[in-house]
């Protein structure tokens, strides 16, 4: 079948969904030469996979993987990418004075939503205190990583779409593409504007699926959001969900969304999860001691919070 374009501009629209990285992922770019569109979104499908392939804790032969496998042992050397990675983690972790740690899957990793599981409260006892991301040692020169007690384990899940959106902006900048829009999960970021007006991005109504509660125009950012609602499972009236407050190795519940937008995904990514486990008040707080980052809080009795630029908004 012979496709005719009604308008060149139409036409230089170019999509594609896609599952990656445990979640629906999502590229949209602005592209003249068609051929060129289909490279370059095959290539951020590979970029994507790549990453799943490197830091994703359910395959086995991940870097990752083998980190939780051997990193108690001795130190493991791994590739400058999933180091450097590791290095953003721990100074978020170091911001937030831990409410951002990797490391809580030293508990975490016994969580299984889907079939409605969670570690026993011995367990947790237990294995509590493994939860300190300054139990990971980061070697630059050597480019290595050991964790310092046995029974420590990281998941870079609350970072890792993030990065992978990230690098496939770059790519798509590099590219000279001037308007896109790549998603993976809760995490987008934006190049340029909609040729002529601006991406309106959708925040999940975080208790009614398919709703969204609001949209906001933007151009040329970075917009995440951390939910309870993504991966959870009720048992005796309370929400078991994804995003664990270190201290006490349990799903945190001082809010229900948090929605970051900043000029990165990866800083957007990791700052959703903080601000999600820290609460409004220390998370706004937080976030307005960073330059050119917002955020809004939706709280654990359904309230917003906005950071002072949007206020007006
Ligand atoms: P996000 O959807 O970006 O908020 O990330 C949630 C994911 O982050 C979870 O599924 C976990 O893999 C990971 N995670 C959960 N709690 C934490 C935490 N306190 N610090 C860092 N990562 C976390
Ligand atoms: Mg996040």
């Amino acid at each position: 079948m012979l496709l005719t374009c009604v308008s060149q501009a139409f036409c230089s629209w170019h999509e594609r969904t896609f599952q990656v990285m445990g979640t629906e992922a999502r590229v949209e770019i602005w592209e003249e030469n068609p051929k060129k569109a289909a490279r370059l979104i095959k290539q951020v499908i590979e970029e994507m996979e790549r990453i799943n392939q490197l830091m994703s804790p359910y395959i086995s032969s991940s870097e990752l993987s083998k980190l939780n496998k051997s990193a108690a042992k001795r130190p493991i050397k791994i590739s400058k990418e999933l180091f450097s990675l590791l290095k953003t983690s721990q100074e978020f972790s170091g911001l937030s004075h831990g409410a951002f740690d990797i490391t809580f899957a030293s508990v975490g990793y016994q969580y299984d939503y889907r079939e409605g599981k969670s570690p026993s409260k011995d367990f947790i006892d237990k294995n509590k205190s493994l939860i300190n991301y300054e139990l990971i040692k980061l070697n630059k020169k050597k480019s290595t990583v050991t964790f310092l007690k046995p029974g420590v384990k990281i998941d870079l899940g609350g970072i890792a779409k993030g990065h992978a959106v990230d690098q496939a902006i770059n790519m798509l900048l590099q590219e000279g593409v001037e308007h896109a829009f790549v998603q993976a999960g809760g995490d987008s970021r934006l190049i340029g504007d909609k040729k002529g007006r601006l991406w309106n991005i959708g925040i999940r109504h975080p208790r009614k699926e398919g709703e969204v509660i609001t949209q906001v125009p933007l151009e040329n950012v970075a917009i995440s959001t951390s939910g309870d609602y993504e991966r959870f499972y009720i048992k005796n009236g309370e929400r078991v969900h994804h995003i664990i407050d270190p201290r006490t190795g349990k799903s945190s519940s001082k809010s229900i969304s948090v929605t970051i937008i900043a000029d990165s995904s990866t800083k957007a990514d990791a700052l959703s999860t903080t601000v999600f486990v820290l609460g409004f008040e220390k998370g706004l707080a937080l976030i307005e001691s960073i330059p050119g980052v917002s955020a809004i809080v939706i709280d654990n009795q359904g309230k917003f919070h906005y950071t002072k630029d949007l206020n007006s908004y």
